[in-house]
């Protein structure tokens, strides 16, 4: 079986080719070629011999694009192809400063949150490193961007399916790599990373020395509660999330982000406003409100648009900083996990056939 090229860094493709008696100079070369998203044949600037001798091996291009969904809000929604068969998906959305793209990190999820279309069918496998790339090389290549200043997606969030942080050496190797100044040069302030809470890695994570932004999906200020909505819960508490958050902020100097989705009578109450407000309040995070896309297998309901607006009057109106996020591409399945979860139940449909 193959693997993927756009796995490895410049000093592990470096390796490999003095492995192969070539000249280890051709590694920036190749590491840009992969970064456009050619394949071999593409790859004009080196030898056949050495395309050859590199294609018994590995393959260039390890996530393609199979399907594209186009939103009335121009979000576009991506399905993934990796080599072995495997579907997971991507969405860009387009803003004023730029285009964000949310990347997935697992097929599936084993996390299961109560309202997340992800974490049905449970974990399939990590993505690799470079399939997570795949996601942007294949996306950018697709918006006709090309490397550094050229390059069209100039935000990325790690928000897709999947707990990044529960595939931490890929996710980190994955954030080297597309930072990387020959490559797609992305500003690692520019991408923000999502998490359910695993605390023992957000400290990780902070030691890294990579200034990436922390979110952390928050859902509910009780313990009890956010055990109904999220499994991780019952391992850590919020204390220990937000003494992690804490710790990111010494050690970076960025500000965190809180995700809460508002499930209508679960955690949209003026009770949880106020305890939010009180564990929130006067900490250097910003609070991202987000009106639950309902996934029709999780049985939970949307509030209104004016339930939403209140809940953020309230927090705004204490001086907790929060916002209430358009929820863009709802006609598209924007939610994580959603597409491919249609698209699973399509293709068992037609094998039924
Ligand atoms: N595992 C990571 C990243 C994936 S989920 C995490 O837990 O943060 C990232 C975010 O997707 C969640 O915080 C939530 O804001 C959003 N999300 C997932 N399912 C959603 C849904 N059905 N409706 C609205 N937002 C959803």
């Amino acid at each position: 079986m193959k693997s993927n090229l756009t796995d490895l860094d410049i000093s592990e493709l470096k390796r490999i080719l003095t492995g192969l008696d070539e000249k280890p100079f051709r590694s920036t070369q190749i590491f840009r070629s992969l970064c456009r998203g050619l394949d071999f044949a593409e790859m004009t600037d080196i030898s056949k011999t050495l395309r050859e001798k590199l294609s018994e091996k590995y393959r260039a291009v390890s996530t393609e694009i199979i399907k594209t969904l186009k939103s009335v809000d121009g979000t576009e929604k991506f399905l993934f192809a990796l080599a072995d068969g495997n579907v997971v998906e991507g969405v860009i959305m387009r803003y004023k400063y730029g285009n964000t793209l949310c990347v997935s990190t697992q097929v599936g999820c084993r996390m299961n949150c109560a309202f997340c279309a992800s974490g049905l069918n449970g974990l399939v496998r990590n993505l690799t490193a470079g399939e997570i790339l795949g996601e942007v090389i294949a996306v950018n290549k697709y918006l006709g961007g090309d490397l550094k200043d050229e390059r069209k997606v100039t935000n990325i969030v790690l928000m897709g399916s999947g707990e990044p942080l529960d595939n931490y050496d890929n996710v980190v190797k994955f954030l080297r790599l597309v930072s990387f100044s020959e490559g797609l040069n992305v500003s690692l302030r520019n991408i923000s990373l999502s998490t359910c809470g695993i605390v023992p890695k957000m400290y990780d994570l902070a030691n890294e020395n990579l200034p990436v932004n922390l979110t952390v999906s928050l859902h509910s200020p009780f313990d009890e509660e956010r055990k109904d909505i999220m499994p991780i819960a019952k391992t850590y508490s919020i204390a220990e999330i937000l003494a992690a958050c804490s710790y990111y902020f010494d050690k970076t100097g960025r500000r965190y982000i809180f995700e809460y989705v508002l499930i209508s009578g679960k955690n949209d109450t003026s009770r949880h406003a106020e305890a939010l407000t009180d564990l929130l309040k006067g900490r250097p995070c910003h609070v991202n409100l987000i009106r639950l896309n309902e996934v029709k297998e999780r049985g939970l309901a949307s509030g209104t648009e004016k339930a939403a607006k209140e809940f953020l009057g309230y927090l705004v109106n204490a001086g907790v900083s929060a916002t209430l996020r358009r929820s863009m591409g709802k006609d598209i399945d924007g939610a994580c996990g959603q597409l491919r979860q249609r698209y699973i139940e399509e293709t068992k449909d037609q094998e039924k056939i």
